[in-house]
């Protein structure tokens, strides 16, 4: 899985954090204090961070503002404590991905923190995503704005739309499951995995994108049983 970096001085927390991520099968490596979070970062290599704001020695939000500079595309989910709002808005403007605020369910932990990892394996992370069909009409797929391009024409899409056309555009010649596209949009900002999103929406969605992508030298192919791929037709 992944090796994640908990960087909490909460030692009950600490524990406890180590040992539920660690279950999950995820590698960890835990620090106490802002320092020693700081040494790890700086000889080795971590797929994702949790880090609370209140450090001693040196402070989480000193930390996300040195890995922010130094490691740009490390995803960073930080705690805060209740009632702290001025932290939390810190520390998304700091450049944090995602935010919890104590206490948190730890399953609640794993299902953002699963979600910032995944995101963080797109290719081209903040840059776009291109596939070109033979009739040489290259679709484009802008990695962090929802927006994408036909050619040289935007195509109108909605959040939703772009999300799972960028998933799909992601494993393109590849098998995009069901579920991957349903936990893609639990994620969407504002759009949390209580909305929920029923399963045969998904159909109507495929649908719709296949309308705007006609004629273009691309279809959605249907894979029963498992899921979606992104192909180009046959020319
Ligand atoms: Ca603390």
């Amino acid at each position: 899985m992944s090796t994640l970096l908990i960087v909490e001085d909460d030692e009950l927390l600490r524990d406890g954090l180590s040992a539920q991520l660690a279950q999950a099968g995820h590698t960890v490596t835990a620090a106490a204090d802002g320092e020693f979070a700081l040494a790890l970062l700086e000889t080795n290599r971590f797929d994702g961070v949790v880090l609370d704001l209140g450090l001693p020695r040196i402070s989480g939000m000193e930390l996300l503002h040195w890995i922010r500079k130094r490691l740009p595309a490390l995803p960073v989910l930080i705690l805060t404590a209740r009632d702290c709002v001025d932290d939390r808005v810190q520390g998304l403007n700091a450049g944090a991905d995602d935010y919890l605020t104590k206490p948190f369910e730890m399953a609640e932990l794993q299902a953002r923190l699963g979600a910032l990892l995944r995101r963080a394996r797109l290719p081209a992370f903040g840059g776009s995503l291109e596939v070109t069909s033979h009739s040489a009409r290259r679709l484009r797929v802008d990695a962090k704005l929802p927006q994408a391009w036909l050619g040289d024409e935007p195509l109108e899409l909605t959040q939703r739309e772009w999300a799972l056309l960028s998933l799909l555009v992601t494993h393109a010649g590849r098998v995009v499951s069901r579920e991957d596209v349903l936990e893609t949009w639990q994620t969407e900002p504002g759009e949390g995995a209580a909305a929920g999103v029923a399963s045969n929406a998904l159909e109507v969605y495929i649908h719709r994108l296949r309308r705007k992508l006609v004629d273009s030298g691309l279809n959605i192919r249907n894979i029963r049983g498992l899921g979606y791929m992104l192909e180009t037709t046959q020319p």
